[in-house]
C-alpha cells in the first residue's frame, strides 16, 4: 500500500511501504476512513526533533476495524472507531485516574497517514460507534483523535468553569479547539490571541468573544485592559515557545490555572517568578481517552463541529503539499482523503 514516510527535514514522500499485520494479540488493523497531518508533524519536518529516519508518519485516525488480534474483545470488525494518538490500556492506575497519556503501556501511534493502521492495545484505545457514522461527520470524528482532544484537555486542565474568562494563546488548530473547548465548558469570556484574519474567523465561529492581535507585552496589556487589569482565570497555552509560554503566565491572575499542550521547545521558567506570579500548570500530552466518549457524543449529536478546522483537503499521494501548506502557514489543518 502506499503511506507517508519522512526522510528527513522536508522530505516527506508517499510511498510503498508494507502493509501492517497483527504483531499482538492486543492489536487491531482498522481501514481508516481519512487522516491528517497534525502540527506536531511539523516539528520533525522542520528538523527540529532528531528522528530514526525513515519515519512512518501519522497518529490521527479513525475508520474501520478490519481484523483483530486474539485478546481484543472491546471492537470488532467491521465497528466504526476513534482512537487516540496515546495508545494505553485504560486499566492501569494512570489511566484509572484519567491520565491515559501517562498509561504505564503508553505507545505512541504511528504509520496512521496511510490506507491501513495497526492500533495497539486496541481495547484501551478504540471507541467504537454503535453504528456506521454519515460521511459528512467523518472531519469531525477525526478532529476528536487528536486536535479536538488537546484543546478540550487545554480547557480541562486550565479548569475553565461555567462564567470563566479564558485567554487562549495561539491560533493553530489546537487553540481553535482550545475555544471550542472553553465555550462548551461555559465561559462567559473567550479572549483569542490570533493575528491572522482566517483562523480570527474561525475562533470567532467557535465561540471567542474578543480577538486580541498583539503579542508579547504589548499582547498583555491588551489582557489586563480588557479584564480590568485583573488577568484571566484560565489559560490556554497551544504553541509551546518561551513567547508563548511566558505570555501565557502573565495573563494569569493569581490563582489561575494554566493548560499547556504545546509541546514546549526551548522553554526555561525562572523558580521565583513562577512561585510570585501564583498560578498553577498542568499539560503534556492529552489523555485524549479521557474525553473520546463525550467528544464523538458532541459530534454524532451535531452539537459540536471541529471538523471545520481543516481547511484543506488532499489525496494521500499530495501529502508532501499537505505538509508544505501547514509549514508556511497556508493552511490551518490538511485532512487526507484515502
Ligand atoms: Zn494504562
Amino acid at each position: 500500500m502506499l503511506g507517508t514516510v519522512l526522510h528527513g527535514p522536508g522530505d516527506v514522500r508517499c510511498e510503498e511501504v508494507p502493509e501492517p499485520k497483527i504483531l499482538h494479540p492486543t492489536d487491531a488493523i482498522i481501514r481508516l476512513s481519512a487522516t491528517c497531518i497534525c502540527g506536531s508533524d511539523l516539528w520533525p519536518y522542520r528538523g527540529l526533533n532528531d528522528i530514526a529516519a525513515p519515519m512512518a508518519m501519522g497518529h490521527e485516525y479513525c475508520g474501520i476495524v478490519v481484523a483483530i488480534g486474539s485478546a481484543v474483545t472491546a471492537v470488532k470488525p467491521g465497528q466504526f472507531v476513534v482512537g487516540s494518538f496515546c495508545l494505553s490500556d485504560n486499566t492501569c492506575p494512570h489511566c484509572k485516574f484519567g491520565f491515559q497519556s501517562s498509561c504505564e503501556q503508553r505507545e505512541f501511534m504511528t504509520g496512521a497517514q496511510a490506507p491501513l493502521a495497526r492500533v495497539p492495545l486496541a481495547d484501551g484505545t478504540l471507541v467504537a460507534t454503535a453504528a456506521l457514522p454519515p460521511d459528512d461527520l467523518i472531519p469531525s470524528l477525526l478532529a476528536t483523535s487528536d486536535v479536538l482532544g488537546t484543546g478540550w484537555y487545554a480547557a480541562d486542565a486550565a479548569r475553565v468553569q461555567p462564567g470563566s474568562t479564558v485567554v487562549v494563546v495561539g491560533d493553530g488548530a489546537v487553540g481553535l479547539m482550545g475555544v471550542l473547548a472553553a465555550k462548551q465548558k461555559g465561559a462567559a469570556r473567550i479572549i483569542a490571541m490570533s493575528r491572522h484574519k482566517t483562523r480570527q474567523d474561525l475562533a470567532l465561529e467557535y465561540g471567542a468573544t474578543d480577538i486580541i492581535a498583539e503579542r508579547g507585552d504589548a499582547g498583555v496589556a491588551r489582557i489586563k485592559a480588557l479584564t480590568k487589569g485583573i488577568g484571566a482565570d484560565s489559560v490556554l497555552e497551544c504553541v509551546g515557545t518561551k513567547e508563548s509560554m511566558t505570555q501565557a503566565i502573565q495573563c494569569a491572575r493569581p490563582g489561575a490555572m494554566i493548560g499547556y499542550v504545546g509541546v514546549p521547545h526551548g522553554v526555561a521558567l525562572d523558580g521565583q517568578w513562577l512561585f510570585f506570579s501564583q498560578t498553577g500548570m498542568l499539560g503534556g500530552p492529552a489523555p485524549v481517552r479521557r474525553f473520546l466518549p463525550h467528544l464523538m457524543d458532541l459530534v454524532l449529536e451535531r452539537k459540536i463541529n471541529p471538523g471545520k478546522v481543516f481547511d484543506l483537503t488532499l489525496p494521500l499521494a499530495d501529502v508532501a503539499e499537505g505538509y508544505r501548506a501547514m509549514d508556511e502557514r497556508r493552511a490551518i489543518k490538511t485532512l487526507l482523503r484515502l
